[in-house]
């Protein structure tokens, strides 16, 4: 891009403009998944809405390709692209709490941290995602799961009104009455639509919860994965009992003895009544093998919305892939088994996150976000800080994908894709995308909005 071009747009923001020939420009290109290395024209950090419009105007004007970047966490890297114009709105942080209605007005640069933070205060928390790192905006757009979905649903069925920003320019507010169809579109169509600019969520009434990890040598793994099929049906909703495929990181404060060791692991939060939380949580204690480690207790929300964080700090390579399940069969265990002992980094897992329960309450056409008949959605994520394991975390996490992909749904929740193609997004939205299709020709008919699981009807890019 022209230093004339550069300079019109950096007239038009309040933001700063940075440019190849700044010296931020390497770290300003970076998100969050070190496996990304792309070369936008410029990064814009907007200041608030008058910015974002400016910058939708100027790329349209200019023909540039545009990322949105809240987080920056997508797995893809679909926060940064090459030669196009880079739209940072991770300045944009507000959290307005709303105690008598329960709602929370949020800014599209907060962090699921800033979210729960600010909440917390109230006593309220909004349905969201477990890693307090991540951006409350992109997350929303794909569905949005975590703890609370079990009792409260996703994300996007807590969302109660969206301000966008479209691509000519013009602002417009989404909600069940006012541009009904963009408000069914957003909540699981992604970035396709516009840039949101404000988000409008119900808050719960969830304080103190009875939460943390239990873990399983990996020999009583086979076990505990057949246990958990059948407790999730019996659990009460206000139990949400993650499983995981692990290692045991090699750090404070997990005992040395069991640093690098191969796990079952249950990552629970039970968000009732805490006099109830002993006896919710007893079966896991009493029907299974006596674990290694077992760290459930009461805490703040927010503290184990944040437990994960330090083991995974921005920069690390990763590679994932999911699918949705319905149903943990015998076979499919004996795979997750076969390729969780193959893990090419300690960092390296498979979670299954529960998505019973309150998403089942709403009907698959209700929102774009379609597989509301799922029992958990599942990813396998390679992860490892050195570039020189890339491959093989990409390798591993293709081969155990396809290896369990038959026992799935076919779909995958979009958050967890990375750039696989049209026929993977087919299938995720699956009678959703012709809607999905009908509403993107009505609000960005010339696919501005094209840097993300792309909602189009051909497509030659895959991953
Ligand atoms: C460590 C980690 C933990 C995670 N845990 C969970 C979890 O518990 N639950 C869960 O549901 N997901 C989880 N995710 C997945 C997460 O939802 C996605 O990575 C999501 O894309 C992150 O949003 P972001 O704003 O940080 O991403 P960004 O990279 O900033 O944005 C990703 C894409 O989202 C769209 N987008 C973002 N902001 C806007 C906006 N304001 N307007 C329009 N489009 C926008 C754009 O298409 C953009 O390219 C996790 C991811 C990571 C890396």
């Amino acid at each position: 891009m022209q230093a004339a071009a550069i300079a019109t747009l950096s007239a038009k923001v309040h933001g700063r403009v940075i440019d190849p020939e700044c010296s931020e420009y390497d770290v300003a290109r970076k998100v969050y998944n070190g496996m990304i290395d792309r070369y936008p024209a410029a990064i814009v950090y907007c200041a608030n809405v008058v910015d974002v419009t400016a910058a939708v105007n100027f790329a349209r004007q200019e023909r540039l390709a545009v990322a949105i970047r809240s987080g920056g966490h997508n797995g893809a890297g679909f926060g940064v692209c090459d030669h196009g114009l880079v739209l940072d709105l991770s300045a944009m942080k507000s959290v307005t709490v709303d105690p008598a209605r329960r709602t929370v007005r949020v800014g599209p640069g907060c962090t699921q941290g800033d979210v729960d933070q600010a909440t917390h205060a109230f006593g309220l928390a909004v349905p969201a995602g477990i890693v307090s790192t991540t951006g409350i905006a992109g997350l929303t757009l794909g569905g949005g799961h975590g703890y609370l979905t079990r009792k409260y649903g996703l994300t996007i069925d807590n969302l109660i009104e969206a301000d966008v920003v479209l691509s000519n320019g013009t602002f417009v507010t989404a909600n069940a009455s006012r541009h009904e169809d963009l408000f069914w579109a957003l909540r699981g169509g992604g970035g396709n639509f516009g840039v949101v600019t404000g988000y409008v969520y119900q808050g719960h009434p969830v304080s103190t919860v009875y939460a943390g990890p239990i873990f399983w040598d990996a020999k009583d793994a086979r076990l505990v994965m057949q246990w958990y099929r059948e407790f999730l049906m019996r659990a009460p909703l206000e139990l949400c009992p993650f499983l995981g495929l692990k290692t045991v990181p090699s750090a404070d404060p997990f005992p040395k003895e069991h640093w690098g060791k191969k796990v079952c692991a249950l990552i629970c939060c039970y968000s009732g009544p805490l006099e109830h939380a002993e006896e919710v949580v007893k079966p896991i204690r009493q029907e299974l093998p006596p674990p290694i480690l077992d760290w459930i207790g009461p805490m703040p929300f927010p503290a184990i919305q944040s437990l994960f964080d330090p083991l995974l700090p921005t920069g690390l390579q990763w590679y994932w892939k999911g699918d949705f399940v319905k149903e943990l069969t015998d076979k499919a265990i004996d795979k997750h088994l076969e390729f969780a002992a193959q893990a090419p980094s300690k960092l390296s897992l498979m979670h299954l996150y529960p998505i019973d329960g309150a998403v089942h309450h709403v009907r698959p056409n209700e929102t774009a976000w379609s597989f509301r008949d799922a029992t958990w959605s599942m990813v396998i994520a390679g992860i490892d800080p050195d570039p020189a394991k890339a491959e093989s975390l990409r390798t591993w996490a293709k081969r155990y994908w396809e290896a369990v992909h038959p026992y799935t749904l076919g779909g995958a929740y979009i958050n967890f894709m990375m750039d696989e193609g049209v026929d993977r997004i087919k299938a995720t939205y699956q009678g959703n995308y012709d809607r999905l299709l009908e509403i993107k020709r009505k609000y960005d008919p010339t696919n501005f909005f094209r840097v993300n699981q792309n909602i189009v009807q051909t497509d030659a890019r895959s991953g």
